[in-house]
């Protein structure tokens, strides 16, 4: 009798030690992170300006120039930043702004056109160390989306905000308004012509709209995003876009939605995707690159992959995401023919890249 309590109370022992384990491994897989992927950089810093069919041959020598020099403008923004110890909200916050403000880009200052020819903005950024996340979706009057998502964030109750009542909180926060016509340049007007005409064509044939034609040069690019890692070891991600051109009926995409446009969390990565919006949400893509990397241990690279080669193409859709870890490496996965991206590492090395290769 008195064996058989013994033998009793030690299975109970060995159980509670096995239960217990298993909670710390699970609640802890941050560390299982760094062991199968250690440290590769104290800070740094990756930018996407949009995904798509970018060809060298239909690229100006001056026009790649252009790309490349506003890459490296924003991108050393956020670097320094990092480097004087700043925050990585601060880094993505401010090196979007850059792109926002360039013509060259699917996002402030460049938005594409929606098909009654206005310009409707989504952004939305998230902080990893609190899993504090804001957006704003079908904005028109906001010069910086990006800034009024964090401003959604930070001074809000809510994450995400849109049209009209989002202005009203612009306003109210005393972010910069312009009128629409601030958003005109004449490359993304033409992009919303030659949609329409060849939509004119397309309904003759097929009774369907043509949303988005990956064929049409420049008809979707430039969506810009960022993720960073910080000196204290937090990563933030952050993404602002125009949407896709002919876009109507206040349709929102990916960019402002936490999971699939934008994702941080301190115990694994920081991601920001751009590509088509609703494959994207449907596949929850950010997201699913963190829950890879959290539920089964994969290393940022193999999550990336796995996501957009995979699951993303298998599903039917098109586009790419940078990334971040919590170990600083840096991982830029896109399954369409070029992307606008740039990457930083704590020693201050540049990367910039337009095409697969
Ligand atoms: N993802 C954006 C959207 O669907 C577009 C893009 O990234 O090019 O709105």
């Amino acid at each position: 009798m008195k064996k058989l309590s013994l033998l009793l109370l030690l299975s109970f022992v060995l159980l509670s030690c096995k239960n217990e384990k298993e909670l710390a491994l699970s609640n802890d897989n941050s560390k299982a992170i760094d062991s199968i992927q250690p440290k590769a950089n104290d800070f740094a810093i990756i930018i996407h300006g949009g995904a798509g069919t970018i060809l060298k041959k239909n690229m100006t020598p001056e026009m790649e120039a252009a790309y490349k020099a506003t890459l490296e403008e924003a991108i050393r923004v956020g670097y320094s930043i990092l480097k004087n110890g700043g925050s990585s909200l601060d880094a993505v916050e401010k090196t979007i702004n850059v792109m926002e403000d360039s013509p060259l880009f699917n996002a402030g200052k460049g938005a594409v056109f929606t098909n009654e020819g206005t310009n409707e903005l989504d952004a939305s950024i998230m902080d990893g160390k609190t899993l504090n996340a804001g957006a704003s979706a079908g904005t028109t009057t906001v010069r910086n989306p990006i800034n009024l998502a964090r401003a959604v964030m930070e001074r809000s109750e809510h994450v995400m905000l849109s049209g009209k009542g989002a202005e009203i909180f612009a306003k109210e926060q005393g972010l910069q308004l312009v009128d629409q016509g601030y958003f005109y340049t004449e490359n993304r007007y033409k992009s919303l012509q030659k949609i329409k005409d060849s939509e004119k064509t397309e309904l003759d044939h097929d009774d369907k709209q043509v949303f988005y034609d990956p064929n049409i040069k420049d008809s979707k690019f430039g969506t810009v995003g960022c993720a960073a890692l910080d000196k204290n070891g937090n990563v933030a991600a952050g993404t602002s876009t125009g949407g896709m051109t002919n876009k109507r009926w206040g349709r929102i995409g990916d960019a402002p939605i936490i999971g699939a446009g934008t994702y941080a969390n301190n115990a694994t990565c920081a991601v920001s995707s751009t590509g088509w919006g609703e494959y994207f949400i449907r596949g929850m893509v950010a997201y699913d690159i963190s829950a890879l990397m959290d539920y089964k241990g994969l290393t940022l690279e193999a999550a990336a992959k796995e996501v957009i080669q995979t699951k993303l193409t298998t599903l039917g859709g098109t586009g790419g995401i940078v990334a971040v870890d919590k170990n600083g490496n840096l991982v830029a996965e896109f399954n369409t023919a070029g992307m606008y991206r740039a990457s930083m590492n704590d020693k201050g090395e540049l990367t910039i890249g337009i095409y697969k290769e």
